[in-house]
């Protein structure tokens, strides 16, 4: 796990307006951060600034005591899930789970001691030997959490990882996701323009907009009505 920290963070993309501002926030080991906002507010490029999927304009990104910036991508220890779950199709689940480990020449026991965990998190372990277009969204779904298990990172970055499920499937993954939260206690932070998943999930919100920092607080404290 580790403490990640934005400093006077800001990004203008080539030719275009500042998408993110003087963004400053410090986020504790452990803590569930849910970043909410109108579209085009800046989540999504803070939250890829943070990943290093994006170049950074302005400031910095602190993972632990490290410049994310500084660090190469492979060595970046943060694990990402996205809305389109990106599977390999011509994949298993269980090769799936397995792929970026392999990768990263992890050994065949470790690889198997970690799918076998997240699959018994994530109750996927009766398909692990079908391929993603035999599962419904909501498996592909955890599948696609599965992978970001596996890697055991010191902090996950969720980019609106439901907004593809249907009403009821996103109340129960909500429900997962937080029980998730409860047994790894893993840095997230979490984009979502869904306010119960925010109020659900978040340790702190921050609210985004025009890029910038709005408000930062509780849930309750930002939901409270005046
Ligand atoms: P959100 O995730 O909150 O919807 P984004 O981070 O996607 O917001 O976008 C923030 C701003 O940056 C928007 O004004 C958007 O149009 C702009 N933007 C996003 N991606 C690019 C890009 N690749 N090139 C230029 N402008 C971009
Ligand atoms: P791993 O399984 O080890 O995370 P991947 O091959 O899945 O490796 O991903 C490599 C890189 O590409 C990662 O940094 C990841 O964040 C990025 N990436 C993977 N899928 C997507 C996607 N659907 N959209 C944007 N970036 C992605």
């Amino acid at each position: 796990m580790a403490s990640i920290t934005l400093n006077n963070l800001g990004k203008v993309y080539p030719g275009g307006a500042r998408a993110v501002g003087n963004v400053n926030l410090d986020i504790a080991d452990g803590e569930f951060i849910v970043l909410v906002g109108p579209s085009g507010c800046g989540k999504s490029t803070l939250l890829r600034m943070v990943a290093g999927l994006e170049s950074i304009t302005d400031g910095e990104v602190r993972i632990g005591d490290r410049v994310v910036n500084q660090i190469e991508p492979a060595d970046r220890d943060i694990a990402m899930v996205f809305q389109n779950y990106a599977l390999y199709p011509h994949m298993s689940v269980r090769q799936n789970l397995a792929y970026g480990l392999k990768n990263r020449r992890t050994p065949k026991a470790e690889i198997d001691r970690r799918v076998n965990i997240a699959a018994e998190i994530l109750q996927i372990g009766s398909f692990l030997d079908r391929k993603p277009r035999a599962l419904s969204g909501g498996q592909r779904q955890r599948v696609a959490m599965g992978r970001a298990i596996v890697r055991e990172p010191a902090a996950f970055l969720f980019d609106e990882p439901l907004s593809n499920l249907d009403a009821k499937l996103r109340v129960a993954m909500r429900l997962e996701i937080k029980e998730l939260q409860k047994r790894l206690r893993t840095t997230s932070i979490y984009v979502t323009h869904d306010q119960l998943e925010a109020m659900t999930l978040a340790d702190r919100l921050v609210v985004l907009n025009g890029g910038r920092v709005e408000q930062i607080g509780t849930p309750l404290e930002v939901y409270r009505r005046p």
